[in-house]
C-alpha cells in the first residue's frame, strides 16, 4: 500500500506548465528514484509530494490522507515529523557545528537539548562522521557535509526521506559512499525514499525507476518492479 503518492497533480508556475497529470504512488518502505531531463518536472513533484508546493489540480496523499488540502501551517508541521529532506548542497548552517546541525530538527520539534544531543551524536559513528561533532559545518569536505545532511534528514526518524540530486555536487565515488549509507539507513528503519536525479549510477539503488518527462510520471521499461 502507498504512503506516498500524487494523483493526476497539475501545476504550472504562471505561464509556464511543470506538472500535466503526474501520478505515483510511492509504497511503505520502497526507494523509487525519479529520473528524467532538465525541466521535465522532477523537483517539482517531489516539492509537491513533500507538501512544499500544492497543486493546482489533482491530489496529494500521505498515509491516505489529502496533504494538498492541509494550510501552510499544518504542511509545515507534516515535513518536520514525518519527513527528511536532503538536497543538492546549501542545507547546513555553517555556523552550527556539525553535531548542532543534526539535532536542529530535533531541537525545533521540542526535544530537550541533552536528548537532541545525544541522538544527533549516535549517527555520527552510523555514518563514518566519528570525531567531527565539533567541525563548524563549513569546515567539512562536500561528501562529510553530505553525510552530516543526510544525518539530519533522518534523526527525527521521518517516514518519507525527499533527495533532490543528493549526489549531485560529489564526485563518484564519494556520491555512492553517500548513497550506500543513505540506502542501508533507510532499509534498517523500513524508511520510504524518493530520490529525484539525472545519474543512472544513482538510480541504480533504487527498487524502482520512473521517468518524468513533460510532466508527467513513466514507469521505466524493462525496470525491476516497474508496472
Ligand atoms: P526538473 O527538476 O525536472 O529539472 P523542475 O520541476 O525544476 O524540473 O521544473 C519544471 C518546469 O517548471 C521547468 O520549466 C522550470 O523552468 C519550471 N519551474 C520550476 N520551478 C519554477 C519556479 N519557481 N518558477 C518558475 N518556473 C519554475
Ligand atoms: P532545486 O530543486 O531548485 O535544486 P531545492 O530542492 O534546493 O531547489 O529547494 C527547493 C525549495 O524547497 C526551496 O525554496 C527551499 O527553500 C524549499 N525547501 C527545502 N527544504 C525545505 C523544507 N524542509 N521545508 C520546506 N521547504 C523546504
Amino acid at each position: 500500500t502507498a504512503i506516498i503518492e500524487a494523483r493526476d497533480a497539475h501545476l504550472a508556475f504562471g505561464q509556464t506548465p511543470a506538472l500535466r497529470g503526474a501520478t505515483l504512488a510511492v509504497g511503505d518502505g520502497e526507494i523509487v528514484a525519479v529520473m528524467g531531463p532538465s525541466g521535465s518536472g522532477k523537483s517539482t513533484l517531489l516539492h509537491c509530494l513533500a507538501g512544499i508546493l500544492v497543486p493546482d489540480r489533482g491530489e496529494i496523499l500521505f498515509d491516505g490522507a489529502r496533504v494538498d488540502r492541509l494550510d501552510e501551517t499544518r504542511r509545515s508541521t507534516l515535513r518536520r515529523d514525518r519527513f527528511g529532506f536532503v538536497f543538492q548542497f546549501g542545507q547546513l548552517v555553517p555556523e552550527l557545528t556539525a553535531e548542532d546541525n543534526v539535532a536542529l530538527p530535533l531541537l525545533l520539534g521540542g526535544a530537550r537539548r541533552a536528548d537532541a544531543v545525544r541522538r544527533a551524536r549516535s549517527w555520527f559513528a552510523r555514518l563514518g562522521l566519528d570525531g567531527l561533532e565539533q567541525r563548524r559545518s563549513g569546515e567539512l569536505s562536500g561528501g562529510q557535509a553530505q553525510r552530516v545532511a543526510l544525518a539530519r534528514a533522518l534523526v527525527a526518524e521521518p517516514r518519507v526521506l525527499f533527495a533532490d540530486e543528493p549526489t549531485g555536487a560529489l564526485d563518484s565515488l564519494t556520491g555512492e559512499q553517500v548513497m550506500d549509507l543513505m540506502v542501508d539507513a533507510a532499509r534498517a528503519n523500513g524508511t520510504t525514499v524518493v530520490i529525484v536525479t539525472h545519474e543512472a549510477r544513482v538510480a541504480a539503488y533504487a527498487d524502482r525507476q520512473v521517468i518524468v518527462r513533460d510532466g508527467r510520471v513513466h514507469a521505466l521499461a524493462g525496470a525491476r518492479g516497474a508496472s
